[in-house]
C-alpha cells in the first residue's frame, strides 16, 4: 500500500502459511551445503554482482522504496547505495572467514581453529529500512557460506521480493536465499522453532523480540535489534547552529521513523532558549507531503497504525500541558487520506509522558533542559534502551568522558543520532538488543559461523 496515497496497492502476495515456512527452510538446509563448498571466490563474486545490480538499478527500486515505505526519494537511494555497500563489503567478508593458530603446553601438538558457516539463518526484518536492514543481515550470512530464510515486513514485501529476484539474477544459486512474505502466525512459529534454523536475526519492536525469545529454537543462536529511545544532549559551548542542524536531522528525516531518531533533546539550561529557537526555524522548514515530490522533505509514516498511535500520542501530550513551540507545513498538493503527521516540537512535556518516557518512532522532538552534563548523563543512562546517544560539544574532554560512561552501543559526538557505516559493529545495549552479538562489519561473521578448534599432534614425543 502506497502510504501517501493508501488506496493504492503497490504489490501483491499470498501470506505464506505453516507448510510453506518450513518447505523454505528445509529448502535453505538442502542448499547449504552445496554453497558452503563452493570457494569464497565464488561467493564473492556473486555477492559483487548483487551490489552491482542494486547500483544499475537505483531508479528501479528507490522508487519501490518510496511508494511502499513513503521516505523521500532522495533517502531512499540514499538507502540502496547502503545496501550495495553492505553487499560489497561482504564480497570481501567471504575472504576473512579466518582461524588463528595456538601453541601448545605439550610437545609436538599444534592448534587451529577452523570457522563453519552455521546452516540457515533466518532474517526477519522490519519496514523502516526494507533494503538495507535485510542486505545487513543476508550478505554476511551468505559470505560466509550460510542459506537464508529472509522474512521481510508485510509492508514492504515489494522490496523483499525484488532484492531475492536480484540476488537470483546475480548467481546466488536456487535454494541459498529463500523468501517468506506475510506474517502469519501459524507460519512465522513454524518459521522460528524449526529444527534446521541455527540463527534468527531480528530487527523490530520490543514485543515480536520478546516473542522470538519465547518461541524461537532454543537451539538458535539469537541476534536481536529492537527499539530505541535516542537522546541529543547539546552542551553550553557547543556550536548551536551546527547542532540545530544535526539534531533536527536525527529527529526528523526518515519521519522520525529509525530505531535511532532523536526522541528529546537534552540542553544546557543556560543557552536553552536560543537553541529551541534556532531548532524551531528547522522544524518551520519542513515540508510533509508525497517523497516523490521536489520540496518535500518527510515523508508520511508507512502505516495506519503509526498514523493512529502518533495522531493520540500528541493529543494526549498536548492535553497534559506539553506546549507545541514549532510545526513544519503540509504539501497543498497531497492525497488527503495519505498517512501525514506534521513534524512537531515540543516542550514542557510532563515527566512520564510517553512523549519522553519511550521510544516516539516518528517526528516529534521534545527540548529538555538540563543543568549539566551530568544530569544529561543520568537523564539518559535511566533509559531502559541504550541504543544511540549524540553529545553537541566543543571540548574533547567533554565528549570522550560522555562517551565512555553513556550506557549505550553507539556515541556520536557533533553529529545525528541517525545513520551508521557499514563498517562499525551496530548494535544497542540493554533493552534494545538482545544477544551477545553485533551486527555490521568485519564482526558480523561472529555471528554466522561456528568455531573448531582442532588439535593436530604430529610427534611421537
Ligand atoms: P515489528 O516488530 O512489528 O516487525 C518486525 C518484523 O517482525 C516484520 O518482518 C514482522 O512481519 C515480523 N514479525 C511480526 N510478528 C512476528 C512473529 N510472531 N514472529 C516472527 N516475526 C514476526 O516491527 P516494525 O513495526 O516493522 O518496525 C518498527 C520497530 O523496529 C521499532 O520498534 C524500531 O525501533 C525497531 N527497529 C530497530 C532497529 C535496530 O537496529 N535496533 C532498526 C530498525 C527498526
Amino acid at each position: 500500500m502506497d502510504p501517501a496515497s493508501p488506496g493504492t496497492v503497490v504489490a501483491r502476495f499470498r501470506d505464506a502459511t505453516a507448510e510453506d515456512a518450513l518447505a523454505a527452510v528445509r529448502a535453505a538446509a538442502t542448499a547449504a551445503g552445496p554453497w558452503a563448498a563452493l570457494p569464497a571466490a565464488r561467493r564473492a563474486t556473486a555477492l559483487t554482482a548483487v551490489a552491482d545490480l542494486i547500483e544499475q538499478r537505483v531508479d528501479e527500486i528507490a522508487t519501490l522504496i518510496t511508494r511502499e515505505e513513503g521516505k523521500p526519494l532522495g533517502a531512499a537511494r540514499g538507502e540502496a547505495g547502503k545496501s550495495a555497500e553492505q553487499f560489497r563489503l561482504a564480497a570481501q567478508l567471504a575472504y576473512l572467514v579466518e582461524g588463528a593458530t595456538y601453541p601448545q603446553e605439550a610437545a609436538a601438538t599444534f592448534a587451529y581453529t577452523l570457522r563453519s558457516p552455521l546452516g540457515v539463518v533466518v532474517a526477519v526484518t522490519p519496514w523502516n529500512f526494507p533494503l538495507s536492514l535485510a542486505a545487513r543481515k543476508i550478505a554476511p550470512a551468505l559470505a560466509a557460506g550460510n542459506a537464508v530464510v529472509f522474512k521481510p515486513s508485510p509492508v514492504t514485501a515489494g522490496v523483499g521480493a525484488w532484492l531475492a529476484g536480484v540476488a537470483a539474477e546475480a548467481g546466488v544459486p536456487d535454494g541459498v536465499l529463500q523468501l517468506v512474505q506475510g506474517q502469519d502466525p501459524a507460519a512465522m512459529r513454524a518459521l522460528v522453532a524449526a529444527p534446521e534454523v541455527a540463527a534468527i536475526s531480528f530487527t523490530g519492536s520490543d514485543a515480536v523480540g520478546a516473542v522470538l525469545r519465547r518461541e524461537a529454537n532454543p537451539r538458535a543462536r539469537l541476534q536481536l535489534e529492537l527499539g530505541g529511545h535516542n537522546a541529543a544532549v547539546v552542551c553550553a559551548d557547543a556550536d548551536l547552529d551546527a547542532a540545530a542542524a544535526k539534531v533536527a536531522g536525527g529527529a526528523f528525516d526518515l519521519t522520525g521513523q529509525a530505531c535511532t531518531s532523536t526522541d528529546r533533546v537534552l540542553v544546557a539550561a543556560a543557552v536553552a532558549d536560543e537553541f529551541t529557537e534556532r531548532l524551531a526555524e528547522k522544524v518551520r522548514a519542513l515540508r510533509v507531503g508525497p517523497g516523490d515530490r521536489a520540496g518535500v522533505t518527510t515523508g508520511p509514516v508507512a502505516t495506519a497504525a503509526q498514523h493512529e498511535r502518533l495522531t493520540g500520542l500528541k493529543e494526549s501530550a498536548v492535553a497534559a500541558g506539553a506546549r507545541v513551540v514549532a510545526e513544519g507545513s503540509l504539501d497543498d498538493d497531497r492525497d488527503p487520506a495519505g498517512w501525514w503527521v506534521v513534524p512537531t516540537l515540543f516542550a514542557d512535556v510532563p515527566d512520564g509522558h510517553p512523549l519522553v518516557a519511550g521510544e516516539v518512532f516518528g517526528p516529534y522532538l521534545t527540548v529538555v533542559p538540563v543543568d549539566s552534563v551530568e544530569e544529561a548523563l543520568a537523564v539518559v543512562n535511566a533509559s531502559s534502551h541504550g541504543l544511540v546517544t549524540a553529545v553537541h560539544t566543543r571540548e574533547l574532554a567533554v565528549a570522550h568522558r560522555f562517551a565512555q560512561r553513556a550506557t549505550c552501543g553507539i556515541v556520536k559526538i557533533n553529529d545525528r543520532t541517525t545513520g551508521n557505516g557499514v563498517a562499525p559493529p551496530f548494535g544497542g545495549w540493554k533493552a534494545s538488543s538482545g544477544g551477545a552479538f553485533p551486527e555490521g562489519g568485519r564482526q558480523a561473521l561472529d555471528f554466522v559461523t561456528d568455531t573448531k578448534t582442532v588439535y593436530l599432534h604430529y610427534g611421537e614425543s
